[in-house]
């Protein structure tokens, strides 16, 4: 025993034998991202772990894969602008098809209240530089999507760049980039605390021993909560409900949603499928509940989507996975209220996939230069200590 104790000491002295300059926790996408994005700066001994046995152990590979700029707040359309503008050369610069496709996004409203949201976000939008997103009527929000039936529709709007990516390909990319530029992946290890000493992290502790670095990143998507430091971020149950293989719509179909009740389908890889906030408790829980929501579910598309009413749901297709949810849903980015080499990549609020070649982006900025090249200033870490929260629209 005391052999195998020695042993296992002597492995971890090993392990991490060198300091790293910057230690990441979490390899979704956001936190490869953010490694690729130091190590594309020149940063080296960047060093990220995760507890999973390969890159995407978390919530990356249950996205839909929805794109979109048609968002409320001014930070939000410029990550997502910085983002589409990387993700349309991602094959010239990481060397993999970011599986982007400009088939657009219908925001359909069924109250007054709910448009005129639409409207003040579309007005923001075009201010911050997207001015193809439009305010649109009933019979367009029709003529745009033909397959929706629904006569309470009062208009929309539509933004034909928006679209399509696949999250395990922007993922995959980004791990392979970095390994390609140094950076050490380190799978199988789990995040247990913090040890701070001041106003500083002296090292982590996790299942493998202390690891020390100059710089801490938190990407832990939906866990962020769980590292030992209290970051607001809570996880939040979204399930997929997925038709039988169908040709009743197009994969090249508009994400479709109603920004009333957020019920929203899409085609990818010739399957429907059709989502529903509902209203799940905040748990890790990720199993399927085809008892109370499935039928709530497949109500919306029989009465909203008739076409749909013949093609059965596969059970085996269905999933469940965690938003990593905010108190005001949106990012939290930027250096820790009360410490000094931790910085946050958390709080996406289920956009991380969209965001996150722009958050790897702004988040090395901020570690290497101290500033951003677009303003993120408003999904400060301290803005719900001083009570700044971002307000809520239809449009989250
Ligand atoms: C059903 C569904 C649909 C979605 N659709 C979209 C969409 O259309 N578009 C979009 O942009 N986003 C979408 N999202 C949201 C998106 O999936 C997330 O925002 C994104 O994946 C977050 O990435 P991440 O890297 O922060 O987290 P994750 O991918 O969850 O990665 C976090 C990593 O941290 C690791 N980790 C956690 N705790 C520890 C620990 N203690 N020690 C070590 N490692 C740890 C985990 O193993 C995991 O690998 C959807 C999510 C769901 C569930």
């Amino acid at each position: 025993m005391q052999d195998t104790q020695a042993f296992v000491e002597r492995q971890q002295e090993i392990f991490f034998a060198s300091m790293p300059s910057v230690v990441i926790v979490g390899a979704g996408v956001i936190g490869t991202s953010i490694a690729y994005h130091l190590a594309a700066r020149g940063v080296r001994d960047v060093v990220v772990l995760d507890r999973g046995n390969e890159p995407g152990a978390g919530s990356t590979p249950r996205a839909t894969g929805g794109f979109r700029a048609q968002f409320a707040t001014a930070a939000d359309i410029a990550l997502s602008l910085l983002s589409r503008e990387k993700l349309i050369r991602f094959s010239d610069e990481i060397g993999v098809d970011s599986g982007y496709r400009p088939y657009g996004y219908l925001f359909i409203a069924r109250s007054e209240q709910a448009m005129a949201q639409l409207r003040i976000a579309n007005e923001l939008q075009h201010a911050c530089g997207l001015p193809e997103a439009r305010v649109i009527d009933a019979d367009e929000v029709r003529r745009i999507n033909p397959a929706i039936v629904d006569d309470a529709i009062v208009g929309g709007t539509f933004c034909p760049t928006d679209g399509f990516i696949r999250a395990m390909k922007i993922l995959g990319g980004y791990f392979a980039a970095a390994q390609r530029l140094g950076v050490r992946f380190e799978f199988g290890v789990t995040v247990r605390g913090m040890r701070i000493e001041g106003d500083r992290i002296a090292a982590l502790e996790t299942s493998r021993g202390d690891v020390q670095g100059d710089v801490f990143i938190n990407a832990a998507g939906a866990w962020a909560g769980t590292l030992g430091v209290d970051i607001p971020v809570a996880p939040l149950r979204r399930q997929v409900a997925a038709t039988i293989e169908t040709d009743v719509l197009s994969d090249t179909m508009p994400m479709t949603v109603w920004a009333d009740d957020g019920f929203h389908f899409r085609v990818r890889d010739r399957r429907v499928l059709l989502l529903w906030p509902g209203s799940p408790p905040s748990s890790f829980d990720t199993t399927f509940d085809a008892e109370s929501w499935l039928p709530q579910v497949i109500a919306f598309t029989n009465a909203r989507v008739p076409r749909l009413r013949d093609v059965p749901i596969d059970p085996d297709a269905c999933w469940a996975g965690l938003y990593e949810m905010s108190p005001d849903h949106h990012a939290i980015l930027g250096r820790a209220p009360t410490i000094e080499n931790l910085y946050l990549a958390n709080g996406c609020s289920g956009h991380g996939v969209m965001h996150a070649p722009a958050i790897g982006q702004v988040l090395s900025e901020l570690v290497l230069d101290g500033r951003t090249s677009i303003d993120i200033h408003s999904l400060r870490p301290s803005r719900f200590a001083e009570g700044a929260g971002i307000e809520a629209s239809a449009l989250l």
